[in-house]
């Protein structure tokens, strides 16, 4: 027989004690409606490994909704309840919980989401992805703290392997494929011999989860401290190029992923940014491909179009010549993210420089004058105000008008030079007597 395991001081140790004491009361109230409750997932697979998690996923054998709303009594806060799948959320200033009624699942198509139902404790640690999160602790009073671990997670955790609990894992469900990745990656573990074979069998099944679920795992990859190893990985077993074909995560991402990093800290890159990296060297076609793939949204497709967009800039960007104005019309109007990722993946250091002339200085430059004050100043309101406006700022962008009262000498100068125009301040159409282009 298996000596009991008991986490209680390590619950201690490393949970908040408004989370501690949390449990504490949630198990002696399951335990008064005769339920069962249990702490499970990924917070004990990282009490076990003393990493720090907060996101409590309860689990209880009989209802999860009924539970719950009896604990919102107790500690006041707020609950979303979700009756189609049995669970609710709790939610403090602080923290948040979820609980959930244990269930088993079945699957009737590889990829669709599973039929489930009501359950043992054991039947829902089956349905689980990795026995290293198909761990549990007792919350009831009298056992509060015991591991249950029917699959020896505890065992793959000292060993450090990555292992599915079943031969099928990955073609129910081929999202845990991109959860293998992730965990094997931030651990330092190492996919089990047999859980790899089954993975490199199950590759293809990547086809069958639909767009939304797989951008959901980008977007996880992208949420870890190092994404750029999980994408080494997919490269080296063909889990990227499931993706798309042309898809790398070789050196080259990893590099500019760090880059990107350094950026944006202490923040994470926006998902943009960093999918813009990661496809940066697609050629347009595959990269239209990948977007309608993860089906992204409005502002990500937008920053990846553009980004590819400007690279198709980058020669010119690269003239050393360039002026101000100049770099402010091949860059203005496209999304920050986009320019930045042209900034970090371009290989030219002039076009790099540019590009971060725009982005620290040139788009915020602004005329002092606006439209109401060249229509004081005589000039007809239309299409002409625009252009001037515009030649206004091509100058404060190069420098050659730095005050009020050179703008307005310049608007003056611009209607005497077309003197000739029948009103008087009429500028003439098409005239640009600063073209950074023609220079
Ligand atoms: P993380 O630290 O990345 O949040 P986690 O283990 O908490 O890791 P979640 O995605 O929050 O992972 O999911 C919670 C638990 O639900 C997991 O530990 C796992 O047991 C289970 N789970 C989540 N997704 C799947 C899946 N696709 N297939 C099987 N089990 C899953
Ligand atoms: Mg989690």
């Amino acid at each position: 027989m298996t000596e009991t395991i008991n986490l209680a001081n390590k619950i201690e140790k490393q949970l908040p004690a408004e989370l501690v004491n949390f449990m504490q009361v949630a198990g002696e109230v399951a335990q008064s409606r005769g339920q069962s409750l249990y702490l499970v997932g990924g917070v004990v697979r990282d009490l076990l490994l003393g990493r720090a998690n907060f996101d409590l996923d309860l689990v209880v054998e009989g209802n999860a909704i009924e539970l719950a709303q009896q604990l919102i009594e107790i500690k006041q806060g707020k609950i979303t309840t979700h009756p189609r799948f049995g669970t609710a959320k709790l939610q403090w200033n602080k923290w948040s919980v979820d609980l959930a009624t244990a269930r088993s699942e079945t699957y009737v198509k590889p990829g669709a989401l599973p039929r489930v139902k009501p359950s043992s404790l054991n039947s829902d640690l089956f349905r689980r992805d990795f026995t290293i999160n198909t761990m549990a602790i007792h919350l009831n009073p009298g056992q509060y703290g015991e591991l249950i671990d029917p699959h020896e997670g505890i065992a793959d955790l000292e060993h450090k392997l990555i292992r599915v609990l079943h031969e099928k894992s990955f073609t129910d469900d081929a999202t845990r494929i991109w959860r293998g990745l992730r965990y094997e990656q931030r651990l330092n573990f190492q996919l089990e011999t047999n859980t790899l074979q089954l993975l490199k069998r199950d590759v293809t099944m990547l086809d069958t989860i639909s767009s939304d679920r797989i951008r959901y795992e980008m977007e996880c990859v992208l949420q870890e401290e190092r994404p750029e190893k999980v994408f080494r990985r997919a490269g080296e077993l063909n889990v990227l190029q499931s993706l798309d074909p042309a898809l790398k995560g070789n050196g080259w991402l990893a590099e500019k992923f760090k880059l990107a990093r350094q950026l944006t800290s202490p923040n994470l890159p926006p998902f943009g940014l960093y999918l813009s990296l990661l496809a940066y060297r697609l050629t347009e076609e595959e990269s239209e491909h990948l977007i309608s793939r993860l089906r992204l949204s409005k502002s990500v497709t937008q920053t990846l179009r553009d980004t590819m967009a400007i690279k198709t800039q980058l020669q010119a960007l690269a003239d050393p010549v360039l002026n101000p104005s100049g770099i402010y019309r091949l860059l203005h109007g496209y999304l920050p993210s986009a320019i930045t990722a042209n900034s970090l993946a371009g290989d030219s250091n002039v076009a790099c420089q540019h590009i971060q002339l725009f982005l620290n200085k040139y788009r915020y430059v602004k005329p002092v004058l606006n439209g109401n004050d060249l229509i004081e100043m005589g000039i007809a309101p239309g299409p002409r105000i625009k252009e001037i406006l515009q030649l206004l700022h091509e100058a404060r962008l190069d420098g050659k008008v730095t005050t009020k009262q050179d703008e307005e000498e310049l608007v003056e100068g611009v209607g005497k030079g077309r003197g000739k125009s029948p009103s008087k301040g009429r500028i003439k159409r098409g005239a640009a007597p600063f073209n950074p282009l023609t220079k």
